[in-house]
Parts: structure tokens; C-alpha cells; sequence
């Protein structure tokens, strides 16, 4: 039963009208300094904590709460009778309730400003010792970091005579525990990442120890394949308009590969979205982890439809996204073939109506957020490779024809669509384009020259011509056989990092083939 509660906010929000709630229901409250002040305004009988361990709050508030008056309280087990006999014999009074949130470290080192002296004021000492040891008595204490706790908390108690359950209590230690966690591996990622420069005017963004948070979504039925485990995560960073933050409309659970695969054509088909420098309606369908289509067009029907054509047989059970809501003509299409996954920001009253009758269809809604993940993780055997996402677009101003023979208008637009559909496709990636949809696309060949087959074969049996399309070569050509063999498939122009040592012999290949060539200066590997 909750008599006394501990009151300690840095983030004051909502925390009045739960104290006024607890008074209602007879709890006596103690508090720190500010929190204390500002609980005492408004108009609540509140105890400092000063006043209990007859102790003033000293070092600017570094020691508010250290005092075994607290400690005692939120420590003792209650069916203990010598722990019971202790706090008799020191005047200490029980502590059931405690209600805190932190200093803000991470907002606070987040800003460019923050100087060392900043955040490390910033490291709150009693918050956290006070958090343990209220979440090792979960038993006997009940522990809120979150005002998102604080209204389910009191019903509970109103229903139940000032009681909160055990089950509670345990959730919320959980809570506490994941936190702290959270909170030290955040000041240990800050300190660590100023290396040893003791003016702490350098930061890495790679600390010398790497902490990271994330919370479980949801256990899946097995992984990528089924005799291995797994479940999805959700990093504790993430922001809205983030693929973690889908919403399902209807359909089976998503598996392991149905992720994966959304990851893929979410990201592929939000670079074509106005806050990426665009503004396209665009069709992404990716199969194990590829695009087997991609087209934009002035219409999410006509965006699908264009990349349907690609590959008709690939496109069987693959994931489909759109850029833009899908409207009900866009839904009538798809809905014609098997899809296991379609992925838009929204979708219309038609569109859900068309779906409706086929419930196995996972219908998602992703907004197409601008933000790209902090960092872009590969497990590799006992370690981690971390490196900064590929978020980089070419801009047309950026490039540089490098052939004798100028690119054309439509050439240039063509090129231009390909460079960034083969930015989403496995290394060595090979991409045929012409009109605002691919026509061959060659993924994951260990060899260049492969993929530029692979791609060209792929067009032949879709019945697609490549005659005057554009090619897009994630790397460089490294030998010239690559683009005798693009050249001869029908591409009229090429686009491609450059960089290659035989640069000279590969532009001299263009020139004889009366190609328009572009060089990006920038690689899109994939793997
Ligand atoms: P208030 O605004 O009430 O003065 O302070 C609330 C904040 O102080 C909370 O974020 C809480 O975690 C933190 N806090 C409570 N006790 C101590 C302590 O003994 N030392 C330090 N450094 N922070 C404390």
C-alpha cells in the first residue's frame, strides 16, 4: 500500500497533476528542491527531502537525496523484520512510491553547443542510485520514470485501495533497469568519444566503447530461414517516418524477410520523394532484397504498372511500395497479383475496401521521413562493422560528361534515373533505364561484365528493348568489356563513378561506341 512517495523531476511535465491526484488519495509527498517548489505553488503539502534527512541539498544539488533516510526507505524489505527493526531504530520512515526522470544527458550533449563542463553536470548521480534502488525493492516500491505511467498507475491504485500489484511493480523495475542501462551507455558513448584530447574539443562519432539501445517490436515465427530464430528491434532513437514506426493495416504477421525486403523498397522509394530532392511518383518492387522494378510516373497506377513491367515473373510474391497514398486504381492493379507486402504513406478509403478481401495482403503505412539511420551496423564474426549510411544523392550539378558526345535531354534524364535506382541494388549492380522505368536490372554478380548479361538477358525476356536506354554501373567499369558489352545490349549512355585506373581506355571505348558517357565521382556499393 502506497503511503509515502519520493518525488524527483527534472522534466516537470505532468507531474502537479499527479501529485495532486496521490494527495487526493492520502499519500504523503516529499520532494527535491525544484520539484518540491514548484509542488508547494500549487498549493500541495509537499516534505523536502532536506527536511527529512536533516541534510540541506549541497554542491549546486550533486548531493540532494544521497542520505541513508531515503535509501533506508526505499530499501528495506518490508517483510523483513530486521530490516523493519532497523528503520525503527533509525528514525526512517518507508518509501513506497518513487517518481523520477533524470537529468536530460542526451538532449543536453545532442546540442553542438554543449561544452564538457555542461554535460557533465548533466550526469545525474542521486536520480539513478535512487532508480536501483527502488527497482531491486519492486517487491515493496513502486517506480515511475515516465509520465506515460502516471494515469495507469493511479487507477489502479483507486481500484485497488492505494495497492499496486506486483505485476506492475515488476514491469516497471524492468522499465528502470533498461533505462539506467540506457543512460550510462550514453554518458560512457559521450565520454568515449572525445578520445584524448583533454581540451575535450574533439568528438568522434565513433566512442572508443559503443552502447546502443534498442527495444523489442515483436518475435517472429523463425528468421530467414525457418530452423533459425529471431525478432525485430527498434532502436530507442527512432524517430517518426522511420520504417520501426510502421503500421500495419491488415495481413499475417510480418516475417523476418518481409522486413528486410520493406526496408529495402522503403528506402528506395522515399529517395524519389520532394524532401530528397524530388518529386516523383514513384513504384518500387523489391524481391530478396532487390529491386525488380522500379518507374516513376504521374500516377501511383501508372508508377506500378511501368514497374511491373520490368519483370512480370520476379515481381510474383514481392514487396511493393509507393511514394505516394494508394488510391484505389493503383490498389485494383496490384491487387491482381500476388503481393506479400505493399508498403505507402497512406491509403485511401478504395484503396483499404480492395484489400479488404485479401486479408493476407500486409498493407503498411511508412510516412517518408527525410532522416537516415545514425549509424548502419554488419555483424561480422565477434564484431560489429559501423559506418555512416549511404545518403548521398548526386545532384545533376554534380556530375561530369566525360565523352566527346554530349548527352541529350532525355539521355540525361534516363542516366540520371538509373544512377539512383542502382544505389538500391546488390554490388556489382547493372541498371538499364529508359522513360522513368528500368528495363534490365543485373544484381549481386561477383563480376561487372556478369551483371551487364544478366541485366540485358533479363530485358530480352520481359520483351523490353534496350535499344537508346541509359546504363547505371554502381563502380567503375574496372576493363572496357563491361561497356563493349552494354554498348552492344543498346545503351546510348552510361553512368558511372569513374575512378577506375583505365579511365582513359574506358572514355576512349565510349567515344569510339558514340556513347554519351557521365562520371558521378561517387560509389554505390551495396552488399
Ligand atoms: P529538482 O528539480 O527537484 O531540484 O531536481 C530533480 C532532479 O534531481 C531529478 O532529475 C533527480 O534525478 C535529480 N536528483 C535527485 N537526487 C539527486 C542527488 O542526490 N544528486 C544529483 N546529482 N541529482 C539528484
Amino acid at each position: 500500500m502506497i503511503h509515502t512517495a519520493l518525488l524527483s523531476v527534472s522534466d516537470k511535465h505532468g507531474i502537479v497533476d499527479f501529485a495532486k491526484a496521490l494527495h487526493a488519495l492520502g499519500v504523503q509527498l516529499i520532494s527535491t528542491g525544484g520539484t518540491a517548489k514548484l509542488l508547494a505553488e500549487n498549493g500541495l503539502p509537499v516534505t523536502e527531502v532536506s527536511a527529512l534527512t536533516h541534510f540541506p541539498e549541497i554542491l549546486d544539488g550533486r548531493v540532494k537525496t544521497l542520505h541513508p533516510m531515503v535509501h533506508g526507505g526505499l530499501l528495506a524489505r518490508r517483510d523483513s523484520k530486521e530490516h523493519m527493526a532497523a528503520l525503527r531504530e533509525h528514525d526512517i520512515g518507508t518509501i513506497d512510491m518513487l517518481v523520477i526522470n533524470l537529468y536530460p544527458f542526451n538532449q543536453t550533449v545532442a546540442k553542438a553547443e554543449c561544452s564538457f563542463e555542461e554535460a557533465v553536470e548533466n550526469i545525474d548521480i542521486g536520480g539513478p542510485a535512487m532508480l536501483r534502488a527502488a527497482a531491486k525493492n519492486h517487491q515493496d516500491v513502486t517506480v515511475l520514470i515516465s509520465p506515460d505511467d502516471y494515469a495507469a498507475v493511479l487507477s489502479e491504485m483507486k481500484s485497488n485501495q492505494n495497492n499496486v500489484s506486483y505485476k506492475t511493480n515488476l514491469a516497471l523495475a524492468k522499465k528502470v533497469f533498461a533505462h539506467t542501462a540506457q543512460y550510462d551507455g550514453a554518458i560512457a558513448n559521450y565520454l568515449s568519444s572525445l578520445g584524448d584530447d583533454l581540451n575535450h574539443q574533439q568528438r568522434s562519432p565513433y566512442p572508443e566503447t559503443l552502447h546502443l539501445a534498442f527495444e523489442k517490436v515483436q518475435e517472429m515465427r523463425y528468421g530467414e530461414n525457418p530452423h533459425q530464430s529471431a525478432a525485430f528491434y527498434k532502436d530507442l532513437q527512432t524517430v517518426d517516418g522511420a520504417l520501426a514506426n510502421y503500421r500495419q493495416l491488415q495481413g499475417k504477421e510480418l516475417s523476418y524477410n518481409n522486413i528486410a525486403d520493406a526496408d529495402a523498397a522503403w528506402e528506395c522509394v522515399k529517395s524519389f520523394s520532394t524532401s530528397n530532392g524530388n518529386n516523383t511518383t514513384a513504384c518500387v518492387i523489391i524481391k530478396h532484397a532487390n529491386p525488380c522494378g522500379v518507374a516513376v510516373a504521374s500516377s501511383a497506377l501508372e508508377a506500378y504498372q511501368k514497374a511491373f513491367k520490368t519483370d512480370p515473373s520476379s515481381a510474383f510474391g514481392g514487396i511493393i511500395a509507393l511514394n505516394v497514398p494508394c488510391d484505389g486504381t493503383a490498389a485494383e492493379a496490384i491487387s491482381k497479383q500476388f503481393v506479400e507486402v505493399l508498403i505507402a504513406p497512406s491509403f485511401s478509403k478504395e484503396a483499404l475496401a480492395i484489400f479488404a478481401v485479401k486479408q493476407n495482403v500486409r498493407l503498411l503505412e511508412i510516412s517518408l521521413g527525410n532522416t537516415f539511420n545514425t549509424f548502419d551496423f554488419k555483424r561480422v564474426g565477434g564484431g560489429l562493422l559501423v559506418q555512416s549510411p549511404d545518403a548521398k544523392n548526386v545532384l545533376q550539378n554534380e556530375i561530369q560528361v566525360v565523352s566527346q558526345r554530349q548527352p541529350t535531354p532525355k539521355e540525361l534524364n534516363d542516366m540520371m534515373f538509373a544512377w539512383r535506382v542502382a544505389k538500391f541494388v546488390k554490388s556489382n549492380a547493372i541498371v538499364y533505364c529508359a522513360d522513368g522505368m528500368t528495363l534490365g536490372i543485373g544484381a549481386g554478380q561477383m563480376s561487372r561484365v556478369d551483371s551487364a548479361r544478366m541485366a540485358s538477358i533479363k530485358a530480352e525476356n520481359a520483351g523490353l528493348s534496350l535499344k537508346g536506354s541509359a546504363v547505371a554501373s554502381d563502380a567503375f567499369f574496372p576493363f572496357r568489356d563491361g561497356l563493349d558489352v552494354v554498348v552492344s545490349a543498346g545503351a546510348s549512355c552510361a553512368i558511372q563513378p569513374g575512378g577506375s585506373m583505365r579511365d582513359e581506355e574506358i572514355i576512349a571505348a565510349a567515344n569510339e561506341h558514340g556513347i554519351a558517357m557521365i562520371f558521378t565521382g561517387i560509389r554505390h556499393f551495396r552488399h
